[in-house]
C-alpha cells in the first residue's frame, strides 16, 4: 500500500458495480475514492459508522475483500474551462475520444487521462485591470473556443478580491492569468481551470419566471405546445416513436447558443449512433459543425451503470457552467429512463426498500432536482447577465406506457409534455407528438409574447386550431358510429381542415431541406391561409356552394406544399397562394363580394 493506513479502507464486499469497504470513517459522502491496485474510480454513495458503500464506474470483476479503497477526499467533479466544446465524454467526464485514440475500444481499467486538455494552449484575453475588484462570477477573461463560441473566463463562485495581476496571451487552462488579494489580504491565484463538484448546483444571483420562447422552428412544438428558454419538457414515447429525431432537431434548430447532449443508449448500437451521427450534424447556425457548439456525454452500453447515474449530472453541470457565462443552453437527456435503471439498480445493490416496480422512493426527488437545476437565471456576478438552461428529457417506457413511475414522475415535474403516439409513428405522421394529449404550461405567458411579437392575432388563430382539433376528434367518433354522412356539411368541412391542418401543417419532415425548420412567420402563414380557406369555406356553404367543390378547390394543393416554400420567398409565394384562394372563392360564389 503506498498510502498511510489511516487513508486507506478495505473491501469487504464486492456487488457488481457496488462495493462495501470498512475503515472508511474519513470520507465524506459523494467522495471519489480509487479502489483496488487498479485504482478504479469509485464514489461514495452511502456512510454507515465505518462502512462505505461506494459505486464504481468502471467493471468490478476480479475485486476481492481485502483489497485497499484509496480516499482522494474530493468530491466527484467536473473541470470547467475551454477545451469542453466539441468534448465527447463519458459519464464521468473521461474525454473517450483522447482514450479511443490511446487505447481503442475498450476503456482500460483506472485510466488517468485528465479530463480536459492540460497542454492545449489558448489565446486568452483579460477583461480586467489590476486594481479591479471583482466578485465570484464575474467574467475576467475571453477565449474563442471554437468559431462557435466565445468562452468567458469567469471568477469561482467561491472568490473574491482585488485584481493584482492580469496574464495576456497563450495559456492553458492551469497558468495563472490572474491574481486577487482577498479581503483578507490573502493573495490567489486563478486559473482558468474551475473544478465544481457535480451533485451540487452551480449558484446564479436569483431565478427568473421564463417569459420567451425558446423557438424550434418544429411546427406542432412552436405553435400548440411551445417551451419557454429556460423551460423544462419531456418526450415520452416508445421504442421507434421519434425521440430521439426531435432532440437532434431541437438541438440543431432550437434558439441556443450551447447544446449539452446526453446519449443513454437504449439499444446496444444507439450509442453508436450518437458518437458517428451527432458529430456529423450540420448546424444550420453558423453553417459549421454542431459540435463547433456541443458537448457530447455519452453512455455505451459497454459502459458500467454506475457512470450513467453520474452522467446526468455531469451535463448539467456543465450546462450550468455555461449558463453562467450568459449562454442560453439547451439540454437534452435521451433516455432518462435508462438513468433512471441505473438508479434503480445501483438501489437494488444496496439492498434499499424498494418501491413502485423496485425503483427508490427517491426516484422523484432525484429527478427533481435535475430539472430544478434548469432555468433562467440573473448570473453571479456584479455585472446584470442572464443565462437559461432548458431541459429536455427524453422518456422511453416498456411498451410505451407512460403509467410507469419514470414517465409518471417526471410528467409531475416538467412543463412540457410532448407525448409521442406509436400509432402517429406508424402511420408515418411525424413527430409523432399527439395534439389530444400533450400540453404547455407556458402557453399562457408566452401567448403574450407571441401576440406581442409575433403577430397580434397569433394565440386567437392557436386556439381556433386547437379547437377544430378537438372538434375533430368529437366528430370522429360520430363517424365511426353512424358514418361520416350523417355528418352536416359545415361538420364535414371541420374535419376537412383539421386534416389539412394536420397533414399540411402539424406533419413536418426532419429530413427535409426546406421543412426541417420553420420561422414563425413561416408557421403563422401556412395555419392562416388553412384557416382562411376553412372560413371562406363555411361562408360559402352557407350560399349554397357544394361542397364537393370547396374541397376539391385547385388551392387546396398549393397550400399542402406550402410548407416547401423556402423561408426567403414565403411571404411573396404566401401572398399569390392568397389570391388565389380569393379569387377561386370568387368564382364559386360567382362574383359574390368576399371579405376575409
Ligand atoms: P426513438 O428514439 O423514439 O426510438 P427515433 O427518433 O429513432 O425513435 O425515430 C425512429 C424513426 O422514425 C427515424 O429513424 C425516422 O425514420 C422516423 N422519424 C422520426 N421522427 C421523424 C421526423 N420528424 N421526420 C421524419 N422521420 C422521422
Ligand atoms: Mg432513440
Amino acid at each position: 500500500m503506498n498510502n498511510t493506513e489511516k487513508n486507506v479502507g478495505i473491501i469487504s464486499k464486492v456487488a457488481g458495480p457496488l462495493i462495501v469497504a470498512k475503515n472508511m470513517k474519513d470520507v465524506q459522502m459523494y467522495d471519489v475514492v480509487r479502489v483496488s491496485d487498479k485504482r478504479l474510480i469509485g464514489e461514495v454513495i452511502e456512510l454507515r459508522g465505518d462502512l462505505a458503500s461506494i459505486q464504481v464506474y468502471e467493471e468490478t470483476a476480479g475485486l476481492g475483500p481485502g483489497e485497499p479503497v484509496y480516499y482522494t477526499n474530493e468530491p466527484l467533479s467536473v473541470e470547467l474551462a475551454p477545451g469542453l466544446i466539441e468534448g465527447i465524454f463519458d459519464g464521468i467526464q473521461r474525454p473517450l475520444d483522447v482514450i479511443y485514440d490511446q487505447t481503442g475500444d475498450r476503456i482500460p481499467l483506472g485510466v488517468d487521462v485528465p479530463k480536459l486538455d492540460r497542454n492545449r494552449k489558448w489565446n486568452y484575453k483579460s477583461v480586467v485591470k489590476v486594481g479591479d475588484y471583482i466578485v465570484g462570477g464575474d467574467v475576467i477573461g475571453h477565449v474563442q473556443e471554437t468559431p462557435a463560441v466565445l468562452h468567458k473566463v469567469m471568477l469561482n463562485p467561491t472568490l473574491k478580491g482585488t485584481v493584482t495581476y492580469i496574464y495576456d496571451g497563450e495559456a492553458t487552462i492551469t497558468d495563472v492569468i490572474c491574481k486577487i488579494k482577498d479581503d483578507n489580504g490573502n493573495e490567489h491565484d486563478v486559473q482558468m481551470l474551475q473544478k465544481w463538484p457535480v451533485r451540487r448546483p452551480r449558484p446564479y444571483n436569483q431565478k427568473i419566471a421564463p417569459y420567451e420562447p425558446m423557438v424550434t422552428g418544429q411546427r406542432v412544438i412552436d405553435t400548440l405546445f411551445p417551451i419557454a428558454i429556460g423551460g423544462i419538457a419531456s418526450i415520452p414515447g416508445p421504442f421507434g416513436s421519434g425521440k430521439t429525431v426531435v432532440q437532434h432537431q431541437l438541438a440543431k434548430w432550437a434558439d441556443a447558443d450551447i447544446i449539452v447532449y446526453i446519449g443513454c443508449g437504449e439499444r446496444g448500437n444507439e450509442m453508436t449512433d450518437v458518437l458517428m451521427e451527432f458529430p456529423n450534424l450540420y448546424d444550420p447556425k453558423t453553417g459549421q459543425n454542431l459540435m463547433k457548439r456541443t458537448v457530447l456525454i455519452a453512455n455505451t452500453s459497454n459502459m458500467p451503470v454506475a457512470a450513467r447515474e453520474a452522467s446526468i449530472y455531469t451535463g448539467i453541470t456543465i450546462a450550468e457552467y455555461y449558463r453562467d457565462m450568459g449562454y442560453k443552453v439547451a439540454l437534452m437527456a435521451d433516455s432518462t429512463s435508462r438513468w433512471a435503471e441505473a438508479l434503480r439498480e445501483m438501489s437494488g445493490r444496496l439492498e434499499e426498500m424498494p418501491g413502485e416496480e423496485g425503483y427508490p422512493a427517491y426516484l422523484s426527488s432525484r429527478l427533481a432536482e435535475f430539472y430544478e437545476r434548469a432555468g433562467l437565471v440573473k448570473c453571479l456576478g456584479s455585472t446584470d447577465r442572464t443565462g437559461a438552461i432548458s431541459a429536455i428529457g427524453a422518456v422511453s417506457p416498456p411498451g410505451g406506457d407512460i403509467s410507469e413511475p419514470v414517465a409518471q414522475a417526471t410528467l409531475r415535474i416538467v412543463k412540457v409534455f410532448w407525448g409521442l403516439s406509436a400509432s402517429l409513428a406508424y402511420s408515418r405522421h411525424f413527430p409523432a407528438i399527439d395534439w389530444l394529449k400533450s400540453y404547455s404550461l407556458y402557453e399562457d405567458v408566452l401567448k403574450e409574447y407571441y401576440d406581442n411579437n409575433v403577430k397580434k392575432d397569433w394565440s386567437k388563430q392557436v386556439q381556433e386550431t386547437a379547437s377544430i382539433l378537438q372538434e375533430e376528434a368529437k366528430l370522429e367518433e360520430i363517424v365511426r358510429l353512424v358514418g361520416v354522412d350523417s355528418l352536416e356539411f359545415h361538420d364535414r368541412l371541420t374535419l376537412e381542415c383539421a386534416r389539412s391542418i394536420r397533414e399540411d401543417f402539424l406533419h413536418q419532415n426532419a429530413f427535409d431541406d426546406v421543412d426541417t425548420y420553420s420561422s414563425l412567420n413561416k408557421q403563422y402563414g401556412i395555419l392562416k391561409m388553412i384557416l382562411t380557406w376553412y372560413h371562406l369555406g363555411q361562408k360559402a356553404l352557407k350560399e349554397n356552394v357544394s361542397f364537393n367543390k370547396i374541397t376539391s378547390m385547385n388551392v387546396l394543393e398549393k397550400i399542402g406544399r406550402m410548407k416547401y416554400i423556402k423561408e426567403d420567398d414565403f411571404n411573396q409565394e404566401a401572398e399569390k397562394i392568397f389570391d388565389e384562394l380569393n379569387n377561386e372563392f370568387e368564382e364559386l360564389m360567382k362574383g359574390d363580394e368576399l371579405y376575409v
